[in-house]
């Protein structure tokens, strides 16, 4: 892939080269047409080198021509949640000080309650209305170095912090997964997840742009609509959350579960090789367009039955892992060799080092510039060089590594023995359909089990009392296969559902509150 420096734009967009690159709402958008549409903002975002440029809307094209704009101007861009509350933002314009905010007739109100607070003169700019034709062309040369996105993490654990990462960071992650011959431009791949997520933004944007592939917007996060848009658009690389594949597991699977062809079907496929799976299974294949030729999961942890599972089905699924202090991604499945229940091999230029505690660190062109305007924050994050990842995990003697949890959330109890919630809460989801999320959390040196259920599914089973069948099938049968000190004393069911970041990973501080 040849950088077209003379565009000065140095995350580069390929020439166009007849493809199209977005399809929104059933408009297909050219490369050429991105190119002329990214000029046309890089025209009216009248910005200096360094200036910052707040992105605060739904991902649609014109979200993609700020952003390219922003980059050809010179700007950073500070991508945020659309489903930002004033107060939220608020935050995040009195640290970045933005020449400009981007917005779209859903967040304008947003923004301007959260600027009339701030004695700042920021321009806002609304995605609804036409840009002004401005023929003034001011493309600003960047280096590598230059920092491109402020990033604020999604705060599973506390107060935002804006991440800051260089051109180079995100090539060199760009770079990294060419290598790995994941994609090409034959590929389309869906958008379906919010762009101011590292992970979204740089794997389902950034990454199939870099390549000349075709991204499809998905306008509706539901697996109908989700399922429709593989099929209308031959969808090649799926690329979600582990929550999308969960829910996908269990519809699947209890519709092979009702047909005993399927049952017959399903267990065969352990024996059988991928190509006689996607036979079997050609249905399945079908339903999911035809064409798919990977399930990309990230952002979280994937449960190995629901990776078990599609792989058993004759899809592949490639696991990965990454965070947004490493532009996102640290370790791949390389789909020649895929390890289910890890997430990867380090891409290219990065090292991977586990401490002695077990913790992750890595190390390469890809980690962070640093913390924004946050520099004690910033020392933190490293020892020695290497960043700390606050993740848990190992590295088998091939080199794949496996998380096993994090750091930050590990309970210690009284006893000094320290449990890993994470591996608790798979117990539960295991055991029972009807455990739809759960958390667990310590109180007074005891553990507690927090149940969302799933109540259409406790109605389906005909579960007469739903707490009596959580105590003693689901949370009693979890204990005794137990140790005494991993049991949980006490649990609740909570009728509304967990509190989750966007990309649905349990916000885990708030879970006392409940
Ligand atoms: P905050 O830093 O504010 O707590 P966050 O941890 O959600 O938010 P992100 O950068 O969004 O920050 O997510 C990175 C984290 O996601 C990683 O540190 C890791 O815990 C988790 N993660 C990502 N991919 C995987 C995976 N494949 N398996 C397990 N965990 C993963």
């Amino acid at each position: 892939m040849q950088i077209y420096l003379e565009e000065k734009i140095v995350i580069p967009l390929p020439k166009d080269h007849g493809k199209t690159a977005l399809i929104y709402k059933d408009t297909e958008i050219s490369y050429a047409e991105l190119i002329e549409g990214t000029k046309a903002y890089a025209r009216y975002l009248d910005i200096l080198p360094g200036e910052r440029v707040v992105i605060c809307a739904e991902n649609r094209p014109e979200w993609v021509y700020a952003l390219y704009g922003i980059w050809q101007r010179g700007g950073i861009a500070v991508p945020v949640d659309f489903m930002s509350s004033p107060k939220e933002l608020e935050y995040i314009l009195r640290e970045t000080e933005p020449t400009f905010v981007v917005c779209s007739n859903k967040t304008e109100e947003s923004v301007h309650q959260a600027l009339s607070s701030l004695d700042l003169k920021t321009f806002v700019l609304n995605l609804d209305r036409v840009v002004p034709p401005n023929p003034v062309e001011k493309v600003m040369s960047r280096s590598f170095k230059d920092t491109a996105l402020i990033l604020y993490t999604s705060g599973t654990t506390g107060e935002p912090k804006g991440v800051m990462l260089s051109f180079k960071n995100i090539i060199s992650n760009l770079h990294g997964v060419e290598r790995l011959k994941v994609a090409s431009k034959e590929d389309s791949t869906i958008a379906l997840l919010p762009f101011h997520h590292s992970y979204p933004l740089v794997v389902s944007l950034l990454l199939p742009l870099y390549l000349g592939a075709t991204v499809v917007f998905l306008e509706k996060l539901s697996s109908e609509a989700l399922m429709e848009t593989l099929r209308k658009h031959s969808i090649t690389i799926l690329i979600g959350v582990p929550r999308l594949y969960q829910v996908l597991h269990q519809r699947l699977k209890e519709r092979i579960e009702k047909n005993p062809l399927g049952r017959l079907l399903f267990s065969l496929g352990g024996v059988m090789g991928r190509r006689t799976r996607r036979l079997l299974f050609k249905k399945v294949h079908k339903a999911f367009g035809g064409k798919l030729r990977y399930m990309v999961s990230g952002g979280a942890k994937l449960p190995l039955e629901t990776a078990k599972f599609f792989d058993r089905l004759g899809f592949v699924v490639l696991e990965g892992y990454g965070l947004t202090e490493t532009s996102p991604i640290v370790s791949f499945n390389p789909p020649q060799k895929v390890k289910l229940g890890s997430v990867g091999l380090p891409i290219e230029g990065v090292e991977v080092k586990i401490a002695e505690d077990g913790e992750i660190l890595v190390k390469g062109p890809n980690v962070m510039q640093g913390y924004y305007k946050k520099e004690e924050e910033t020392k933190k994050a490293f020892k020695g060089g290497w960043l700390l990842t606050g993740d848990l995990g190992y590295l088998d003697e091939e080199g794949y590594l496996y998380i096993t949890g994090r750091k930050k959330e590990l309970i210690v109890l009284a006893g000094g023995k320290n449990v890993n919630p994470e591996e608790l809460e798979a117990e539960f989801l295991k055991e029972s359909p009807v455990v739809k999320e759960v958390g667990v959390l310590e109180m007074d040196g005891m553990l507690y089990a927090l149940i969302h259920p799933d109540f259409e599914k406790a109605k389906e089973l005909k579960l007469l009392n739903l707490e009596e069948y959580i105590r003693w099938e689901v949370v009693d049968k979890v204990n005794r296969r137990l140790p005494p000190w991993k049991r949980v004393v006490g649990f609740k069911i909570s009728p509304q559902e967990l509190p989750k970041t966007r990309l649905g990973k349990l916000r885990r501080f708030l879970l006392p509150q409940l």
